[in-house]
């Protein structure tokens, strides 16, 4: 019998997922789902956040060094970042344009902000994350940048938010490696490669094991949704965001079909099994190590440009999130019945570009870094906790949203990147079934 395709099996997993968490809800059966289904999803999500280190410092540095000369790895770096930033700005302006043309944050009345903020102070999980979101406060839009810079290499390996000091520090060294000459840096070059093969071999095996987990993952989303009247009342602002990230979506099929000359429903349907590991775990870390399967083996985008435009992307790029924090921001701010000039939008623009560059690819990270937007256009701290409050409930849901976009920016990029360069060739793999059946 025909093995069913990789997608379709994580599809079926997720709709599992989705209808046995409703029936759990409806049965009283959280308690059961958090305690014997949660798990499966949170082994799986571990498994890949566990590779993400490894497979970041062995491909870049193998990336790096592979590139034989510096002045490509400038070019190739320099065309990656302008790209990105550019992306990311008119992510934010169709967010922007969107949520004033539609004005979500009108229709909230009184009563509901009162009923979310009364609910959430209640919730000593959510006012946790309400307080860690608030330490944001005061804390710069660059802050980010002297966070990149580890001071201890040890340390920033050991810890999965530290990603971005992991990125800098393998840049570094794949950097020195090119300048000591290849003759020279060969030893650590072929340590890296073969340990870039083995973490792309662990990635195949955990994804064996995908379809069970999203349903896992899914099911648990559901358990732990909020009441439906208060997901009722933010359903506008949601429509928003959604809206915006179709529109993404759209703008990166035309971006494909123009600048690499590919059939986008072919560049969707190749990535749709990390887009799909982007909604049901909200984390593009996580899914970073299937994101370069996919590009690499399926879309056919060569590991010189891959192994430094994806990781990177993972971490800085995140156009689903700047769009996402361009629409609450001004949301929160129409509910809470202030005004917003048009310098202030444009304040938006340039503190969502960073706060998206300094979100952490993991879940939730999107709204922590909300606050930096906040503040910069002047929401009084004493609102902070009533402002995220309001867009709480929906959080989750819309993070799963972006993170798919997230992803998907970041493999549109490195097509682009690498028709650029002349390294986009033939898929090495047709056919999804080949790969996970050669395990
Ligand atoms: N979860 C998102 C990601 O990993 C970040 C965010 O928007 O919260 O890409």
């Amino acid at each position: 019998m025909k093995k069913l395709a990789l997608h379709w099996q994580i599809l079926i997993g997720m709709l599992i997922g989705l209808v046995f968490g409703f029936i759990m809800l409806q049965t009283e059966g959280k308690d059961f789902t958090e305690d014997w289904i949660k798990p499966i999803g949170s082994i799986f999500v571990k498994l890949l956040k566990l590779i993400a280190i490894p497979l970041i410092l062995a491909s870049l540095i193998k990336g790096i060094s592979d590139l034989k000369d510096i002045s490509k790895f400038k070019n190739i770096g320099l065309r990656t970042i302008g790209i990105y930033i550019i992306t990311t700005v008119i992510a934010i302006s169709i967010g922007l344009a969107l949520v004033n043309i539609m004005q979500p944050g009108d229709g909230v009345s009184d009563e509901t902000i009162a009923k979310l903020t009364e609910t959430y102070s209640e919730n000593s999980s959510v006012k946790a994350k309400i307080e860690e979101a608030s330490k944001q406060m005061g804390t710069g839009p660059l802050q980010f940048l002297e966070d990149m810079v580890p001071d201890n290499a040890f340390n920033a390996l050991s810890n999965n938010k530290l990603m971005l000091q992991v990125i800098f520090f393998s840049i570094f060294l794949g950097i020195s490696m090119l300048l000591i000459g290849e003759k020279r840096a060969e030893p650590m070059k072929k340590l890296f490669d073969s340990l870039n093969d083995i973490v792309l071999k662990m990635v195949d095996l955990i994804m064996l094991f995908a379809p069970i987990a999203v349903f896992a993952l899914l099911a648990n989303v559901v358990v732990s949704s909020d009441d439906p009247d208060i997901l009722y009342a933010l359903l506008k602002y949601a429509g928003v965001v959604v809206l915006g990230l179709l529109l993404m979506i759209v703008f990166y099929s035309v971006l494909v079909a123009t600048f690499t000359k590919k059939n986008p429903f072919w560049f969707l349907k190749e990535m749709s099994p990390a887009q799909l590991l982007a909604f049901s775990t909200s984390s593009s870390a996580a899914t970073l190590p299937v994101t370069m399967e996919r590009v690499e083996e399926h879309i056919g985008v060569d590991k010189e440009v891959s192994s430094f435009v994806l990781p990177v992307g993972a971490t800085i790029n995140m156009d689903g999130t700047s769009l996402y924090q361009a629409v609450a921001a001004v949301f929160i701010f129409q509910a809470l019945g202030l005004d917003l000039t048009f310098t202030d939008q444009i304040t938006i623009v340039l503190t969502a570009l960073l706060a998206s560059i300094g979100s952490a690819a993991v879940p939730g990270a999107g709204m922590v870094m909300l606050v930096i937007v906040l503040e910069s256009v002047g929401l009084p701290p004493e609102l902070l906790p009533i402002g995220l409050a309001l867009i709480f409930a929906v959080d989750r849901p819309l993070d799963m949203c972006r993170t798919v976009v997230n992803v998907t920016g970041d493999a549109t990029v490195s097509m682009i990147v690498a028709k650029s360069v002349g390294k986009l060739g033939k898929p090495k793999v047709k056919n999804w079934d080949d790969n996970y059946d050669e395990v």
